[in-house]
C-alpha cells in the first residue's frame, strides 16, 4: 500500500500534511467515534505515488531537539491592556503578528468559525487577528491552511504560520524548504482536547437556554490571568466558571480529552522547528517578580535567527526581563514532559464513543473532572488568596 494509512491512532497528530501534499486530493479528513479527524484516502483516485507517506512528521524517525543553550528566553507583556486581556498569557503573538501584516503579509492561526468549531485561517488586516486572540482548548481543523500559506510564500508575501509544535512540524515538511519571508509560532503545549466533547459542552448551553451561542473565551481575565474562566455566552444568558470550578477546563488539566498521539507526543522540548514558541509564564512571581501583571506574563523562546529579528522589532512595544532556559524547566513542565492518559480515560472512552448524546457527554465529563472535596477546598483558597492579593 503506497498511501498513508492510519493503523496505529497514537501516531497521527492530525496535522494534514497528507492532505495538503496529495496531487489528486484524493486524501480527506473524517472523524472517527471519539471525535479526533484522521485522513482517508479515496483509493479509485489514489495513484500510490507515496508522496502523503513522505511527508508525515510522524512515520519518520524523532527530529532532534535544537541545543537549548543556544536559546534565547524572555518574560514579556504586551503594552497595550486591550490586547493584553484579550490574549491568554502576555499577549505577544499580536504583537508578532501586527507586524507581518503591517508588512503586507498574511498571519495563519486558529479561530471559531461561524459554528463555534476551531479551525485555522488565514488573515491579512489588523483587526482580523481579534479572532486568533485566546487559546481554543480544542484541536484546530487545519484544512488547507499550509497550501494556501504556501502560494503566498511562493508570491514573495510575508506569512507568519502559528500553531501547536506538531501543526508547524507538519507545516515544516510539507513545505520541504526555507523560505526567507515565512516566520513559524508555536507554544508550549500539553495537548489539543476532542472536538465532539466541546461541541457537546457548548451545545449543552445553548439547549439549555434555547438560544444560540454568541461569544466563547477559555481563558477570560475578569478575575485575572492566574484565576482565569470558561465564559460561554448566549443572547441573553452566560455562563461563567474560573478554572478551578469548571468541568472542561479540569477534564483538560486532568488529560482526559487529549488526541490519542499527545499521549506519545515527539514535539516535546524545541524540536517542531518553529522560529518562536510561546508559553504561559507560570510562576513568573518567584522568578521574575518584577514583570509580573494580573493580565498575564508570557514566555518566549526564540529558536531561529529569524524568530529573534521579529521579536527584536516588535520588543519596543513590550516589557520584558531576559530569562533563562533553566527557569523553563522549573516553571513549564510541559515543555518536556507527555502526559499520561489518567485511568479515568477507559470510561470516558466507552461514554464519548458510544454516544452523540450531549447530556451523557457532558454528565461523564462532569463526574470524571469532579474534584475530591480537599481539592476544591484548596481551590477556593487559592482563588480567594489570588483575588485579596491581586495587584496591579
Ligand atoms: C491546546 C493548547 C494547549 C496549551 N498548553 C499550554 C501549556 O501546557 N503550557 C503553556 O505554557 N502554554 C500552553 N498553551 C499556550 C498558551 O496558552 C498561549 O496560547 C500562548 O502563551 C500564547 O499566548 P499569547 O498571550 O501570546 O497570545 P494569544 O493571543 O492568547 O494566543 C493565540 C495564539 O494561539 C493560537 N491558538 C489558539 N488556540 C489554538 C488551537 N486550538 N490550536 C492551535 N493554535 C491555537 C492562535 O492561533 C494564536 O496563534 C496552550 C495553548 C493551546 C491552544
Amino acid at each position: 500500500m503506497k498511501h498513508i494509512q492510519i493503523e496505529e491512532k497514537a501516531f497521527c497528530t492530525g496535522c494534514g500534511a497528507c492532505t495538503n501534499t496529495c496531487p489528486k486530493h484524493c486524501i480527506s479528513f473524517e472523524e472517527d467515534a471519539e471525535g479526533f479527524s484522521y485522513p482517508k484516502v479515496d483509493e479509485s483516485l489514489c495513484v500510490e505515488c507515496g508522496k502523503c507517506i513522505a511527508v508525515c512528521p510522524v512515520q519518520k524517525e524523532k527530529p532532534a531537539d535544537l541545543p537549548l543553550d543556544n536559546i534565547k528566553v524572555f518574560a514579556c507583556v504586551n503594552k497595550d491592556k486591550k490586547v493584553l486581556k484579550e490574549s491568554s498569557s502576555g499577549g505577544i503573538f499580536t504583537l508578532l503578528a501586527e507586524k507581518i501584516i503591517k508588512k503586507g503579509g498574511v498571519v495563519y492561526g486558529s479561530a471559531f468559525d461561524n459554528q463555534w468549531n476551531v479551525c485555522h485561517v488565514g488573515v491579512d488586516t489588523l483587526e482580523g487577528l481579534e479572532k486568533f486572540r485566546g487559546s481554543k482548548y480544542v484541536q484546530s481543523q487545519m484544512g488547507d491552511s499550509y497550501s494556501q500559506a504556501k502560494a503566498f510564500l511562493e508570491q514573495g508575501r510575508p506569512v507568519l504560520f502559528s500553531g501547536t509544535p506538531c501543526q508547524i512540524a507538519g507545516f515544516n515538511r510539507f513545505l520541504g524548504k526555507e523560505y526567507p519571508h515565512l516566520v513559524t509560532c508555536d507554544f508550549i503545549c500539553t495537548g489539543v482536547p476532542n472536538p465532539k466533547a466541546f461541541r457537546a459542552y457548548r451545545e449543552h448551553y445553548a439547549k439549555r437556554w434555547k438560544e444560540p451561542i454568541t461569544g466563547i473565551a477559555f481563558r477570560d481575565k475578569q478575575y485575572g490571568w492566574d484565576s482565569f474562566s470558561m465564559v460561554i455566552r448566549g443572547k441573553t444568558k452566560q455562563y461563567r466558571k474560573v478554572r478551578f470550578f469548571d468541568p472542561f477546563i479540569q477534564a483538560f488539566y486532568s488529560h482526559l480529552l487529549l488526541r490519542p498521539a499527545c499521549y506519545h507526543c515527539q514535539f516535546k522540548k524545541y524540536n517542531s522547528g518553529s522560529d518562536i514558541k510561546l508559553a504561559d509564564y507560570w510562576y513568573v512571581k518567584r522568578v521574575h517578580p518584577e514583570i509580573y501583571h494580573r493580565d498575564g506574563v508570557s514566555l518566549v523562546m526564540m529558536g531561529t535567527a529569524k524568530g529573534q529579528a521579529l521579536f527584536d522589532s516588535v520588543a519596543p512595544e513590550m516589557e520584558k526581563v531576559e530569562s533563562s532556559m533553566k527557569n523553563v524547566f522549573q516553571t513549564n513542565a510541559s515543555f518536556e514532559t507527555i502526559v499520561k492518559e489518567p485511568p479515568s480515560r477507559k470510561e470516558y472512552l466507552h461514554t464519548i464513543c458510544h454516544t452523540d448524546s450531549t447530556e451523557d457527554i457532558v454528565h461523564c465529563i462532569k463526574k470524571l473532572a469532579k474534584q475530591p472535596l480537599k481539592n476544591q477546598l484548596v481551590a477556593k483558597l487559592r482563588f480567594y488568596k489570588q483575588q485579596l492579593f491581586a495587584r496591579k
